[in-house]
């Protein structure tokens, strides 16, 4: 059966959003909307598998509503909602639960890094997280999700969760009438440069909402110019000048990192980047970084401010678009429940 094709991708309200999400999510969200049918949620299901103090959580949905509306997704042509508005995720991915293996769980490198030493003590949910990630697109049927590098491990298994429900149901889902692959296999979009982008002040860790270490390491989308311009200047970089060809940015982590934000931000390829400062040092290339980051991120931040001044804009946003995610979800879930064989 031929899926149309469609996009769904998300952040959780866990933290205050970083340029790691910007450049790795948010922006890459934009020009998707040129060639797809595009979904994009506000997880915040996602988010309480770790503590959210509530007030928190309310005003960093909005925050993030805010986010993909300023830079330019387009709620009345797409979709924008809060998950749980929507309460098929959280009964599709009751029926992944039943799918998926403790196995494949146990092997997440997220839940063994946000575990760590503690994994008796976290959430159940936490353990669970890629099995409602796995219901959030295939309740869409989407095909097509735009993430992270980070999240490349959670796309594969949902994709596995996708071809295990196929594969057990496939007499049911032939007698129900509804083809011979009910859900397609869910594609990571995870293109171009800053796909990963690390912490300022170690190049070996991502940059997270969670775990910023200090504040330094972090450039936040609600950082005032000063801040970024600060936050870049210090950045930890080694003594050399940028090489020339990005061969020469193997084995030398941070300058990577700021060649990749400079990349991603200007919509330039790394070589691009490298053919103007190839040769200089950092004393040059810091702060036109810091320029550049300025002229992008300024108008982003001012418009969110804008935006969660009068949230009577995007309270509207968000319950249009769950009554619209609702219709597709509760077809899904229709043909779910004649597949699974529960009676309606
Ligand atoms: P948390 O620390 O709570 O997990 P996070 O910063 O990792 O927060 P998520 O909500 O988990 O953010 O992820 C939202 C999106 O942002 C995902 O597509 C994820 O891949 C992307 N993303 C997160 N951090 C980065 C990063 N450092 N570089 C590029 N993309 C990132
Ligand atoms: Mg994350």
């Amino acid at each position: 059966m031929a899926f149309t094709n469609r996009v769904f991708s998300g952040i959780k309200p866990s933290g205050d959003l970083h340029l790691g999400n910007y450049l790795g999510a948010i922006r890459r969200f934009v020009p998707l909307q040129q060639q797809y049918e595009c979904i994009y949620c506000v997880v915040d299901m996602h988010a309480i598998t770790v503590w959210q103090d509530p007030a928190d959580l309310r005003r960093r949905t909005y925050e993030i509503a805010a986010a993909y509306i300023a830079a330019g997704v387009d709620p009345k042509n797409h979709i924008i909602f809060n998950q749980s508005q929507v309460a098929e995720h959280a009964e599709l991915a009751w029926v992944f639960n039943c799918v998926a293996r403790m196995g494949w769980m146990a092997r997440m490198t997220q839940f063994k890094d946000k575990a760590g030493k503690n994994s008796e003590n976290v959430s159940l949910g936490l353990f669970a997280y890629p099995s409602l990630m796995a219901a959030d697109i295939l309740l869409y049927k989407a095909t097509h999700v735009p993430v992270g590098e980070d999240q490349k491990q959670h796309l594969e298994l949902a994709r596995d969760i996708a071809a295990k429900f196929n594969h057990d149901f496939a007499p049911s889902i032939a007698a129900n009438g509804y083809g011979e692959e009910f859900f397609p296999q869910p594609e990571p979009v995870i293109t171009g440069p800053a796909t990963r982008v690390m912490s300022l002040r170690d190049g070996t860790k991502k940059m997270s909402k969670s775990e910023s270490g200090s504040d330094m390491a972090t450039i936040y989308l609600m950082d005032d110019a000063d801040t970024i311009t600060r936050k870049i200047k210090k950045a930890k970089t080694d003594a050399d000048a940028l090489p020339s060809e990005a061969k020469g940015l193997e084995n030398r982590a941070e300058a990577a990192n700021l060649v990749g934000i400079y990349a991603a931000l200007s919509d330039r390829s790394v070589e691009a980047v490298l053919a103007e400062f190839g040769g200089q040092g950092f004393g040059t290339f810091k702060p036109a970084l810091a320029e550049l980051a300025v002229s992008v991120l300024g108008p982003q931040a001012a418009e969110m401010r804008r935006l969660v001044a009068d949230p009577g804009e995007i309270e509207a946003i968000l319950r249009q678009g769950a009554d619209r995610a609702r219709e597709l979800a509760a077809r899904t879930m229709t043909e779910v429940h004649d597949i699974v064989g529960f009676i309606r």
